[in-house]
């Protein structure tokens, strides 16, 4: 199937479970991300901010560009004048320039607390106790143009479904407790970004409300 077809294909399934669709087209062609674009697709991903700004600089403006990968403080500034949702805020000190960053565009900007679930020691994130930590510091709470939408996580890279399917269900159960404890009247901490390719299905049967899709809808990298 091409990436027009794929992405009616797999749009039309998520929308009916009520699931966001973010298509991650790092190291994908502008003409690649135009076809996703033709067919509707708004809301893209990318993993590199240098990558992420000339896509942006080139491609429509009416592009929801989310960053998913890591990102470090000292290129906040790059991306916060246009930025949609960055889903890897993983330390105080990084949402403290998301932050001063905002102030100077005169704009909120929406960020998920990115949490390690997966085995991998690689993989970036809070743990548990660090996330309590976070949300309970005076710093966090003095924080005026971040807006926390929820939290994101990746699953451990494995055939083995049922350690997936429990990465996922611990994440869905940090989800809701957080959101009863820190966000009760908070109407945006709405979003639970989980589930790639290979394991998507697992993660919106755990309760995922956004996935970030790229091999399924552009191929290969
Ligand atoms: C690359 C990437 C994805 C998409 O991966 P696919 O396996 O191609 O769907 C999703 N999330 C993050 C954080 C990524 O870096």
């Amino acid at each position: 199937m091409d990436i027009a077809d794929q992405i009616k294909t797999i749009e039309d399934e998520l929308s009916r479970l009520n699931v966001t669709l973010i298509a991650v087209s790092k190291t994908k062609s502008n003409e690649e991300i135009l076809e996703a674009y033709h067919a509707g697709q708004r809301a893209f991903g990318e993993n590199v901010v240098q990558e992420l700004v000339r896509k942006q600089e080139t491609l429509p403006k009416d592009i929801e560009w989310h960053l998913i990968g890591h990102l470090q403080s000292n290129k906040v500034k790059y991306v916060v004048p246009f930025v949609a949702m960055i889903h890897s805020a993983d330390s105080l000190k990084l949402l403290k320039e998301i932050d001063k960053q905002a102030k100077k565009y005169n704009r909120e900007v929406d960020c998920l607390l990115q949490i390690h679930v997966a085995a991998e020691e690689t993989k970036f994130g809070l743990d548990h106790v660090e996330l309590i930590e976070l949300l309970r510091s005076e710093a966090f709470i003095q924080l005026t143009n971040v807006r926390i939408r929820g939290l994101m996580g990746i699953a451990t890279n494995t055939p083995n479904t049922k350690e997936i399917k429990e990465e996922f269900h611990e994440l869905k159960s940090l989800f809701d407790g957080i959101k009863a404890s820190f966000f009760q009247d908070d109407e945006y901490f709405d979003t639970l970004s989980m589930g790639m390719s290979s394991d998507y299905k697992i993660a919106i049967e755990q309760g995922s409300t956004m996935v970030r899709l790229g091999s399924t809808i552009f191929g290969g990298r």
